[in-house]
């Protein structure tokens, strides 16, 4: 049977890349090729944003009411097609069935709040700033936004963006990830569906020459980027020297924090979750467990967590009953297995292997990892420092509260924290004093709703304005302030 050929979808049609170059889209369960993805050029690139530019102008004159309308259409198709739209996260990604669903919902999450664009672009007025004279703000569009994506939540992370701009009367491109473009491929799919004028939403697949034709069009108003940090820094960096604004989400190193008297029984489906759910693919996953306690304390922790953690039942994500899928490739694998070798030779202890597989029915090994659990180690450890990005968690230890924060603050990310205890006190001053954007109180994964803002601080975050929510409005529009005055 042929291959499929991925397409860009450009002016409301789906086209054929210019580019010669296509990349393999394999199956990281079964090591199955699933599609080719085109490496679209510049050309490919400026034909989208070209087309979002001859959009703009009637996409901005439209009421919001009816802008709206097309989010309503597209929730409803999606609702339909929910089913479809997980299993190809699962299949392109790895990821559980059920992490894919999570995914799907939380894409339309992002919609159903966008909908509300009529309340939330309103601006704000007063009369009689002066004697007879009126003052009032607009939030008005501001042309052609796009979003470079990463490979971890390919339906979801463009929606953080996507909607909420088209709402707002902008026009979009999204640049999917390489590794993973199947989801917005089948998300473009139902958008086409839905009518939307040409030229307001466009999908180009690629990699960097695409990112960076998206990024250095004199057309663009703004970019948003997910991904790791040392590309968010450069793209932040970028759009400085390009003048147009940016939202940067980088990478993360989140700390999870267990007090004395954390129920170990109660936290440890929220423990797990955190640390070995997406396969730990996660910017909000768990990387580093502190445990604050003496000896006794910190081996009932321990081994119950060690226990637990060796029992998830990894395979094919889309087996109901397995817990943990595979990486999303080889090379990841091949990282994470490389950072487990070198925190040993830094002095971690090997609490339980993942490197030795136990997986769920007869499946290549090529991107498989189980549960990895590393003891002793030290806070300026490489393993401790840098992200992981795999299903590893390594175990350190403090001795009260002041420690385990310092410890944090020494860390260069900040994208999330959570503390367990039943203590207010603690849980108190760790809200108050904890340098990151997202805290989270006996939550293992910090990941707020749709109509709250997310960003992370330090080096995972490079920007002003966080994406979703009220922020994310912000970001999509400029004020525009009238003062009036009639004789
Ligand atoms: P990545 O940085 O490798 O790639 C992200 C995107 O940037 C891709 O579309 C890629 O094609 C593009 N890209 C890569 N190099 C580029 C360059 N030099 N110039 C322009 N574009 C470039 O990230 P990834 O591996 O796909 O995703 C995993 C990373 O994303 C992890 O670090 C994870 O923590 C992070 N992430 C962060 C958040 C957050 O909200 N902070 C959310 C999800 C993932």
């Amino acid at each position: 049977m042929p291959v499929t050929r991925l397409q860009n979808y450009v002016n409301g049609e789906w086209v054929d890349a210019t580019a010669g170059r296509y990349n393999e889209i394999i199956n990281p369960a079964h090591g199955t090729l699933l599609c080719e993805a085109p490496v679209s050029s510049q050309a490919d690139m400026d034909l989208a944003i070209h087309a979002a530019e001859e959009a703009f102008q009637d996409w901005r004159n439209t009421p919001p009411v009816a802008r709206a309308r097309y989010l309503h259409r597209l929730i409803a198709l999606m609702e339909e097609n929910f089913n479809e739209l997980s299993i190809t996260q699962t299949l392109e990604h790895g990821k559980t069935i059920d992490e894919s669903r999570g995914e799907t919902r939380r894409g339309i999450e992002m919609l159903e709040v966008a909908s509300g664009i009529p309340s939330l672009m309103q601006g704000f007025n007063l009369e009689d700033i002066a004697h007879g004279i009126d003052e009032v703000a607009f939030y008005q569009p501001m042309g052609v936004f796009g979003c470079i994506a990463p490979f971890n939540f390919p339906l979801m992370i463009p929606l953080w963006f996507l909607p909420f701009a088209i709402a707002c009367g902008n026009t979009f491109v999204v640049k999917s990830s390489p590794r993973t473009p199947m989801s917005q491929a089948a998300f473009f799919k139902l958008l086409d569906e839905v009518g939307l004028p040409p030229g307001v939403a466009s999908l180009v697949n690629g990699e960097t020459k695409a990112a960076n034709a998206l990024l250095d069009h004199h057309g663009m108003q703004g970019v948003t980027f997910v991904g790791s940090t040392p590309v968010a820094k450069e793209i932040y960096k970028k759009c400085g020297e390009n003048g147009i604004r940016v939202i940067a989400q980088g990478g993360a190193k989140n700390f999870i924090v267990l007090m004395p008297d954390a129920e170990i029984d109660q936290v440890m489906v929220s423990l797990l979750s955190s640390f070995y759910g997406n396969a730990g693919q996660r910017c909000l996953s768990g990387a580093n467990l502190l445990v604050v306690g003496d000896d006794k304390t910190y081996n009932r922790f321990l081994d119950k967590f060690v226990e637990a953690a060796r029992n998830i039942k990894v395979g094919d994500g889309l087996d109901e009953s397995v817990q943990m899928g595979p990486l999303q490739n080889e090379a990841s694998k091949e990282r994470v297995s490389g950072m487990i070798e070198n925190a040993i030779s830094e002095g971690a202890k090997l609490k339980l292997d993942g490197r030795r597989l136990n997986l769920v029915g007869d499946l290549p090994e090529a991107c498989f990892l189980n549960p990895t659990v590393l003891e002793s180690v030290q806070p300026d450890m490489t393993c401790a420092m840098e992200e992981i990005f795999g299903p590893v968690a390594c175990v350190l230890r403090a001795k009260d509260l002041e420690e385990t924060i310092d410890i944090i603050h020494c860390n260069p990310y900040g994208n999330a924290a959570s503390i367990f205890t039943n203590t207010g006190k603690w849980a108190r001053q760790f809200r108050h004093e904890v340098v990151v954007g997202n805290v989270g109180i006996n939550v293992g994964i910090v990941a707020p709703m749709s109509f709250f803002p997310f960003g992370g601080r330090k080096d995972s975050f490079f920007g002003v304005v966080h994406g979703q929510g009220r922020d994310v409005i912000r970001f999509f529009t400029e004020p525009k302030i009238v003062i009036e005055r009639w004789f």
